[in-house]
């Protein structure tokens, strides 16, 4: 469909989490947007689609929802009357061991700490403070870098979250606690000795403990579904089949918000830009890649760990050695044999997603950026290893590798989900070194992705501080407080 020739105060580029964010911010202040989106359907990382066989529906990207559940943006829209409806599963995640034993996180921090046998003490005291300093630690964790409304919790919280996973593991002695803890952290993407890879490990644990570790009832889409439908509530505008690959292609409007990562902004809008702004989005740079696979079962899998059952995450990585050498190989270009897989098992918990008796199971692994392996085979012994039996239980199998996943969608460079490495030195820069990260060297161009801080994840926090600061800069007017 072709866009009529109409100026719009703002045109949001691209229809992730953070492009619904930045659209939804600058129409309610009382402006005109048009939210375009290269693909068919809107969502970006958001989507869920028949990926195998009919009926059975899939999260294409994102599937657990910690991060959504506790965004201070999300939290102030009407989204439930919009068709979101969060559902936690018993437990949040399980660790398996090849004794066929388990560590769980639950949402009561007590019997997660008990779970963990000797380390129960160790669990507390390293946990316990961010439960307890949750809503200001987010709120600055979800935050671009700024003096923090809590500095004393952010300060206790930046101490731990800054040190690498590896030297954190060390306060435990259990088999237990360590995979636990590693399996978490491994969210960071990194090897474990790298700074600041406690700092996922810590938000994660202390959002199961806080809100929890949400599956959206019907598949990822919904939460996309009811962004959309909000935003088109309140007269913002959307296109789809609109891919930008140029500024002429656009209708025109006072500001732009580009939900795409450095190196596509680039493409589309370099020449616009200082030669110091080009030399940054140069140098940004992108992690590791993901290799993503979905089953359909014809029933659950059969885990060992009667944990692992009531789990919708699971982590499969057996000790925190094991993990940290999976992902340090990943780092130095290797594709390791036992690799760490991230597991979801959403039908167990909304039975919507697959037809009745039936399943659905979502994992990936990491793998180098731009990695062309088909890691099926490794990935499949992996889950195989803690619930023998679960082959025989394939119905279909769908599988893409780091080209098909930037394929699926373009800010997904080399298969990087995060929109480029979330390290020490990324971390706040993102774009780079700016008083404000979202604002570009051209007047009215600003970067509204996961590429600024606080980085990846379903949370539109990037979208709202980006729209906050053109509603600031073009418009003279103030974003909705949410805080
Ligand atoms: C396999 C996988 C698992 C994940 N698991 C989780 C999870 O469980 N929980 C979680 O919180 N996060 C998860 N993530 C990460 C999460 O999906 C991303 O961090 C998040 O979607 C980033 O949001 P965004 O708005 O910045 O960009 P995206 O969601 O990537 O959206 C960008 C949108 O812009 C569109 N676009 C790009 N270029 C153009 C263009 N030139 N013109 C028009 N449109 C364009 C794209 O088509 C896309 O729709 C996962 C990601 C993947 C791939």
């Amino acid at each position: 469909m072709s866009v009529n020739k109409t100026d719009y105060d703002a045109i949001v580029i691209g229809s992730g989490p953070n492009g619904l964010a930045a659209a939804i911010t600058i129409q309610q202040a009382g402006l005109s947007v048009l939210l375009v989106e290269a693909k068919e359907t809107i969502g970006g990382g958001m989507r869920s689609a028949e990926l195998t066989l009919p009926h059975f529906i899939h999260d294409v990207c994102s599937a657990i929802h910690p991060l959504a559940e506790c965004s201070p943006f999300f939290k102030t829209l009407p989204l439930e009357k919009h068709g979101l409806e969060f559902i936690d599963p018993v437990i949040a995640a399980a660790h398996p061991f090849t004794d066929g034993t388990a560590a769980a996180l639950y949402k009561s921090i007590e019997q997660t700490a008990k779970g963990l046998g000797e380390d129960e003490g160790s669990y507390y005291k390293l946990i316990n403070p961010v439960v307890k300093n949750w809503p200001g630690i987010i709120a600055g964790v979800l935050a671009p870098l700024h003096f923090p409304k809590h500095p004393f919790d952010m300060a206790r919280f930046g101490l731990k979250a800054l040190t690498s996973a590896q030297h954190v593991s060390k306060i435990f002695q259990s088999k237990k606690a360590r995979g636990l803890w590693g399996g978490m952290a491994a969210h960071s993407i990194q090897p474990l000795s790298n700074a600041a890879t406690s700092a996922p490990g810590l938000i994660l644990m202390g959002a199961a403990h806080s809100t929890g570790w949400p599956l959206a009832k019907g598949g990822s889409q919904t939460i996309a579904n009811a962004l959309a439908s909000y935003f088109l509530s309140i007269g913002g505008s959307i296109e789809t089949n609109f891919y930008v690959d140029s500024l002429n292609k656009l209708p025109s409007a006072r500001a732009l918000l580009f939900d795409v990562t450095p190196k596509q902004l680039l493409t589309i809008a370099g020449y616009k830009f200082s030669s110091l702004y080009k030399w940054q989005l140069e140098r940004y740079r992108y992690g590791l890649g993901v290799f993503k696979i979905d089953w359909a079962l014809d029933g659950p899998i059969p885990f060992t760990a009667p944990e692992c059952r009531q789990a919708g995450t699971v982590h499969l990585g057996n000790t925190f050695e094991e993990i940290a050498d999976s992902e340090q190989q990943t780092s130095d270009g290797k594709h390791p044999q036992k690799p760490f897989v991230l597991l979801t098992q959403q039908s167990l918990f909304d039975p919507s997603r697959a037809p009745e008796g039936k399943h659905t199971a979502w994992a990936y692994c990491h793998v180098p950026n731009g990695s062309r392996l088909n890691m099926t085979r490794l990935i499949e012994k992996q889950v195989e290893r803690f619930a023998p039996g679960f082959g025989d239980r394939i119905m279909e199998r769908h599988v893409m590798n780091t080209a098909q996943i930037e394929e699926y969608n373009p800010n997904y460079i080399g298969g990087d989900i995060v929109g480029g490495v979330m390290d020490l030195r990324q971390l706040f820069t993102r774009p780079g070194l700016r008083l404000s990260p979202y604002k570009t060297s051209a007047r009215g161009i600003y970067i509204c992705s996961s590429s600024t801080p606080p980085g990846g994840g379903i949370h539109g926090m990037c979208g709202y501080h980006a729209a906050k600061k053109a509603l600031r800069d073009v418009f003279n007017k103030k974003a909705a407080v949410i805080y």
